[in-house]
């Protein structure tokens, strides 16, 4: 067989085999590596390894896709001075990850402004570089998705989306109250989520008024039955970040 001929057929079956870097990378590296006089099997090794690494990298990025968050933060770009109220090192241990392996939920409690959506996204960002599967809601859009689908015949496939998840964050409960149906529909994916998945959830409201967006006293048991039953909580008091940092921005014009 011809050089060309077995190059083609090589390029042909490392498509087959679905191995993009290696058919990219196995010429240039041959080359190093020949150079190098590295033996056989330790260019394998470096091809093998490469398409790993890309692998891995573009699952990454499809994980972080798949969880359709808002705006992508994390960790590193909270400044927990300027929100003492937030308990920082549970926080930490949160961001290992261990609470999912136990389908344990993640409540945060506090007023507008305080950087709970914030602390939500970095822990599903951390959950999503740890492999896990993760989907970001607002819960209002959530409630209308599984009002829409319920219409349309198409429920039990997004509730079997949503299961296939490690970790659902619903964001901002509290700032619409529910119909009826939509109360009813997401005490269902609290439900299901029940010690299978974890939850993370946000909210304004202190346990006492959850009747008020949830509309009666034996639905709102029930969730905060499930939701709560292994939950740790972190309450977000304080100031709003976003208007101390107006007001900052403010006071420096006026000294300007
Ligand atoms: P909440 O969900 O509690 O209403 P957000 O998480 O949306 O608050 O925070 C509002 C804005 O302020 C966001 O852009 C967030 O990144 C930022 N923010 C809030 N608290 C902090 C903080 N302590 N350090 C850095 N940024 C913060
Ligand atoms: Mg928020």
């Amino acid at each position: 067989m011809s050089g060309s001929q077995s190059s083609l057929l090589l390029q042909h079956h490392l498509k087959q085999l679905k191995l993009p870097t290696v058919l990219r990378e196995y010429e240039s590296l041959a080359e190093v590596c020949a150079k190098e006089r590295a033996a056989y099997p330790e260019y394998l090794l470096r091809l093998v390894e490469r398409e790993l690494l890309d692998r891995e990298r573009k699952a990454a990025e499809r994980r972080l896709r798949d969880a359709r968050f808002p705006v992508v933060k994390t960790v590193d770009s909270f400044d927990f001075s300027a929100q003492p109220s937030v308990n920082e090192q549970m926080y930490r241990e949160l961001l290992q990850g261990e609470y999912m392996d136990k389908r344990e939920n993640v409540l945060f409690v506090g007023n507008s402004g305080t950087g709970k959506t914030h602390l939500a996204t970095a822990l599903g960002f951390a959950a999503c570089a740890q492999g896990r599967r993760v989907r970001f809601y607002g819960v209002t859009g959530l409630v209308t998705e599984l009002l829409e689908s319920r219409e349309n015949r198409r429920l039990e496939r997004l509730m079997g989306q949503l299961c296939r998840n490690h970790l659902l964050i619903l964001d901002e409960l509290g700032y619409v109250p529910f119909s009826k149906a939509g109360a009813e529909l997401l005490f269902d994916v609290v439900s299901r989520a029940y010690e299978r998945q974890s939850l993370v959830v946000t909210t304004n409201l202190p346990f006492e008024n959850w009747v008020e967006v949830m509309g009666t006293e034996r639905l709102t048991g029930a969730l905060l039955d499930r939701l709560t039953h292994r939950v740790h909580i972190l309450e977000a008091n304080g100031e709003s970040y976003r208007l101390r940092q107006a007001q900052k921005r403010l006071r420096n014009k006026k000294s300007e």
